[in-house]
């Protein structure tokens, strides 16, 4: 893969919309841990690109959890008296408390609204909520809805399934040259929920889709599953396959107007957490570098202390930190195209930076060899950029020592990782520098050479 094969000459309006029309196409499914919404979701990724499902028995252990029984749902409402469903699931599939139990029968307004949920703040907001390990049943609505009813008798229907059957994740694997994995996951789960996080499986597919089309160093792997029990699940059933990724990304929220945001995996020290930092420090945009912390998406899970996987979290604004998250105000009008399109595009640029980098050492390390005689100077003259790849040569010279990568040079030097990629080819061809063994703490690493 070339550097600027996958971000470049993007049409950034015409991608921006594409990745809005897919969140659109999504954002009704009634996604949930387990059951058919699951299932729909990853069978509309996989009209995109090849999606293998799997299947996991209810029941079945996973380290310390239990498979959860798999849960359905066609309908929910409350009907008043007068035969009016004046909470209807039919509207929005945020009013059900997700895997509610069922129920039909009538019931006071005082009993009901010991099952409600509300944001008082946010009156005319519904709240998502869900209860997967303690069975219960619930409707969510908005404070204004439930400050209208009044007193009297309501019909409360859920007509749903709380059932054995499996919960579902999808996979895609792309291979490449190499055997080591990239490992790009996002969670599933949630229902009409746009950027948290149909902007990410948009993103994700989009991405999958182009990285079929180019040649690629690393074998890429994405995995879409729900939350928590989901990267649970791969990493019980997968944990020889856990051992080949050498890089990985979380995607999630990666729609809403609010500046990139990078989380460090556990290690803080990897290439990941390099190259994220590396490409959104480039962007010259606003961004955040967060350290690991166990608790948000499924790093909980890859960078448990058992795996401890070089795998960080890619967003906009984390979740928590903007009012709209978890409620029906992160909807479609939340998620914004030139979002999409720009997280699209960092993405893609730190794949590129990941798939091009390179530890090399130096053949020459006595003093600085003479460029001039080998033609180096004027090997790749012709370029208005020339200024740039020769101080690239010179600083690729220095430090290839076999303990810096290319991404290191580019992070101390502060130049364009495309010119030292090309200065270092240049000075492989010279034979003045020689692919070096990776020297980070993942041992058999293999670099490009
Ligand atoms: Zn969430």
């Amino acid at each position: 893969m070339r550097i600027g094969e996958l971000s470049a000459n993007q049409d950034i309006k015409s991608l921006g919309g594409e990745l809005h029309r897919l969140v659109e196409d999504w954002f009704p499914i009634c996604r949930s841990i387990t059951g058919e919404g699951l299932r729909e979701q990853l069978r509309r990724i996989g009209a995109a690109i090849p999606v293998t499902m799997h299947e996991v028995p209810s029941g079945t252990q996973l380290f310390d959890w239990t498979t959860p029984k798999e849960w359905n749902i066609r309908d929910a409402y409350v009907m008043d008296e007068a035969g009016n469903r004046v909470v209807d699931f039919q509207a929005h599939n945020l009013h059900v408390l997700g895997y509610s139990v069922p129920i039909k029968r009538a019931m006071s307004l005082e009993e009901l609204k010991q099952h409600c949920f509300t944001l008082p703040d946010h009156a005319d907001w519904i709240p998502y909520r869900t209860s997967y390990y303690k069975e219960q049943w619930g409707f969510c609505l908005t404070q204004r809805q439930l400050d209208t009813l009044p007193d009297g008798t309501y019909e409360v229907c859920i007509d749903s399934r709380l059932a054995d059957g499996a919960l579902t994740y999808g996979e895609c694997v792309i291979p490449g040259a190499e055997e080591a994995e990239f490992l790009i996951s996002a969670h599933a789960c949630h229902p009409s929920l746009a950027n948290d996080n149909l902007s990410a499986l948009a993103v994700a597919t989009r991405i999958a889709s182009a990285l079929q089309r180019v040649a690629r160093r690393y074998t890429y792997r994405f995995l879409f599953a729900p939350g928590a029990i989901g990267a649970i699940a791969w990493l019980a059933r997968n944990e020889d396959v856990a051992r080949r990724i050498r890089h990985g990304l979380i995607l999630a929220c990666l729609g809403d107007s609010g500046p990139s945001s990078y989380k460090r995996s556990r290690r803080g020290n990897s290439a990941i957490d390099a190259c994220a930092t590396y490409v959104l420090e480039q962007s010259g945009h606003p961004h955040e570098i967060m350290d690991f912390t166990p608790y948000g998406y499924d790093e909980r899970q890859y960078c448990s202390p058992g795996f401890n996987l070089p795998v960080g979290c890619f967003m906009r604004t984390p979740p928590g930190r903007y009012a709209e998250y978890h409620s029906s105000a992160d909807n479609l009008e939340f998620v914004k195209p030139a979002a999409l399109a720009d997280s699209f595009v960092k993405l893609a640029r730190i794949i590129e930076v990941i798939e091009n980098d390179g530890v090399y050492r130096n053949l020459n390390p006595k003093c600085e060899p003479q460029l001039g005689k080998r033609g180096l100077y004027t090997a790749i003259g012709g370029r208005t950029d020339t200024k740039a790849l020769e101080m690239a040569m010179l600083w690729v010279l220095n430090f290839s020592d076999g303990d810096h990568s290319l991404l290191d040079i580019a992070r101390r030097s502060r130049l364009d990782f495309g010119n030292l990629r090309a200065a270092a080819d240049a000075l492989l061809d010279a034979r003045l520098l020689e692919p070096a063994p990776a020297p980070d703490s993942t041992g058999s690493q293999e670099r490009r050479n």
